[in-house]
């Protein structure tokens, strides 16, 4: 079995959702969204560290504390100027520790609400593939596609549609040839990249929730997403008789 690894790129300026911090460093939940974003692959057996690409002189990441991850997870200050190449730059960096073969999962800082079962359906489904793959959900929506004037010119078939999520996970020389032989201003996810190299990569089932903060009113809704999962408050407390639910006392 190959060893794997995660790289987050968090390299971005959160341009479009306007809040003047970069969005992994957003607080939801009382953390910023990049802690909920590698939490999950941090704690993840299968995988080996989390590598974790960010502007190169970036002044906040040594602000928060990320010392229960202990040595789990790595920054690198090797971001680029787009999304491509931070994971581009991101792999160049690990190339002594990252053998040919190994798995690399790519994780959006901005998706903070990814769970333990996703990744191990990636593992479960794509360890043995040769190609790789990424999460992703069939399109639910009608889709329209618009001209300048946002009025629609066509409605798009909606069947065999997905929406791409991350992680998407590849192997460690594929994903840095495919990188390289793209435009990193024109390819937005990895994925794409592969599919240049005439590829197929395979999509696993994910889920509407693991959503990307793009919008301010995403943030509310990752933050409602995160409380759901929560354990009620009086099951944390330990020791303390817990009142029976609402409408579920036997009569
Ligand atoms: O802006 P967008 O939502 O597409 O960013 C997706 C991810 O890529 C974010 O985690 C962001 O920090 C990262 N990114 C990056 N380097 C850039 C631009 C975006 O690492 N130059």
């Amino acid at each position: 079995m190959n060893k794997a690894h995660a790289l987050i790129p968090a390299a971005g300026s959160g341009a479009r959702l306007g809040a003047g911090l970069p969005k992994q460093y957003l607080q939801i939940a009382g953390r910023p969204l990049l802690h909920h974003a590698l939490r999950v692959l941090a704690r993840h057996p299968r995988i080996e560290q989390v590598f974790v690409v960010l502007a190169q002189g970036d002044e906040r990441f040594k602000r928060f504390d990320w010392s229960e991850f202990g040595t789990r997870i790595k920054p690198l200050y090797c971001g680029g100027d787009t999304r491509a190449a931070s994971v581009f730059n991101g792999l160049l960096a690990t190339r002594d520790v990252i053998a040919a073969a190994d798995w690399v999962l790519v994780h959006d800082a901005a998706r903070p609400c990814l769970e333990r079962e996703e990744i191990d359906r990636l593992f479960g489904e794509l360890e043995e593939d040769d190609t790789g793959g990424l999460l992703a959900v069939p399109a639910a929506d009608t889709l329209k596609r618009a001209n300048r004037e946002s009025r629609v010119v066509a409605t798009e078939p909606r069947e065999n549609l997905w929406l791409a999520q991350t992680p998407q996970m590849f192997r460690y020389r594929l994903l840095i040839e495919a990188l390289r032989a793209v435009d990193p201003a024109v390819v937005t996810d990895e994925a794409r990249a592969i599919e240049g190299m005439g590829l197929k990569p395979r999509l696993v089932m994910g889920d509407t929730r693991n959503i990307k903060v793009t919008f301010a009113e995403d943030l509310a809704l990752a933050e409602a997403i995160l409380r759901s999962r929560q354990p009620p408050a009086a099951s944390r407390q330990p020791g303390r008789k817990q009142k029976p639910a609402r409408g579920r006392q036997k009569k």
